[in-house]
């Protein structure tokens, strides 16, 4: 899974797990980082190893490895540290993601389908095909229910097809309980950060309407004072989309090691190739990041800088 994984890169890796175990595998996850708190209910995570954690340990998983599975991202790099150990892994290694412009030689075999919801759907589509399909159990219901429902925006955004809901339906008729998984995720945070998103709309957002562009930056004191840990600002760019006429929201967050962005778009707006072209990143046409090692006015400023590039396209 990617660096910092969310809901789908986790769901998937775990959903993937428990079906390679209960066919008798013998399979390990591993994160390319620490990941947010809100999935630590998911089962399985306890046995989720942290490559920055052990380093080493994770080096020999991957060099022992027959095949390795590379869920939710589709370039090496997203994989932060990993990057170099994948690479010279000598292995099968199999994409199943759902983003734009595989890097397609660092893969032996892959699934990459951009019209999919969510790596977690085609994770159950791999194994739904595999003539074991009556092997998924609630655990693997739980974790493949959660990158769908936070992939889809819960069930919103434009890739959410019948199939989507298909999934959902047969997972719901496995037992799955949908209301614990939506309270882990979206109703268990702690006060602080509630408090910090007060401060950020208030505070630290910009509504550009000539370029219907709303912004918001977060600084390295912001996240200091609300003591604010991975995963907590996750969500916090969607707050932008939701004024009227707005077309992109971007928001731009002061870490230790670079000024991470996230991009939203509404419509024809395409985030993944201003992303690529401008703060090394990329993902979908509707939700993509990026990054800069500009400091955090310098970045902020190039962004309305280059927006102006794009008067009429957020038109
Ligand atoms: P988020 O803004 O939620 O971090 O990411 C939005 C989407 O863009 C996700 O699908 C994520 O995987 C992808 N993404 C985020 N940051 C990067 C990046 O730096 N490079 C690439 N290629 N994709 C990214
Ligand atoms: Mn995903």
């Amino acid at each position: 899974m990617h660096q910092k994984p969310d809901g789908d890169a986790m769901g998937s890796a775990l959903g993937l797990y428990h079906f390679l175990k209960a066919l008798g595998h013998e399979a390990t996850v591993i994160s390319p980082t620490n990941w947010a708190s809100f999935l630590n209910w998911m089962p399985g995570v306890d046995k989720v190893v942290d490559f920055e954690q052990q380093p080493h340990a994770s080096s020999d998983l991957v060099n022992a490895a027959e095949v390795i599975f590379c869920l939710d991202f589709n370039v090496l790099h997203r994989t932060k540290h990993m990057e170099q150990v994948l690479t010279k892994a000598d292995c099968t290694k199999v994409l199943i993601d759902h983003h734009q412009q595989p890097q397609k030689e660092a893969f032996n075999y892959g699934a990459s389908d951009t019209s999919k919801s969510s790596t977690c759907e085609m994770v159950y589509d791999f194994i739904m095909a595999s003539g074991y399909a009556d092997m998924l159990n609630v655990d693997m219901a739980e974790c493949l229910y959660t990158g769908l429902m936070t992939d889809t925006g819960s069930f919103r955004f434009p890739a959410t097809k019948a199939s989507v809901h298909r999934m959902a339906a047969h997972l719901k008729d496995l037992g799955l309980n949908h209301t614990k998984v939506h309270d882990y995720i979206y109703d268990s945070f702690l006060e602080n950060r509630l408090r910090f998103i007060g401060h950020a709309l208030l505070n630290r957002m910009e509504v550009l309407y000539e370029y219907n562009t709303s912004l918001m930056y977060i600084t390295k004191a912001d996240l200091q004072k609300f003591d604010i840990k991975t995963g907590d600002t996750e969500g916090l760019v969607n707050y932008l989309l939701t004024i009227q006429g707005i077309k992109l929201g971007a928001i731009v967050i002061d870490r230790d090691e670079e000024r991470k962005w996230s991009f939203r778009s509404k419509g024809d707006f395409d985030v993944n190739t201003f992303a690529r072209e401008h703060f090394e990143g990329g993902g979908h046409k509707n939700a993509a990041g990026g990054r800069s090692s500009d400091n955090l006015e310098t970045t902020v400023k190039r962004f309305k800088e280059i927006i102006k590039n794009y008067h009429n396209q957020l038109q």
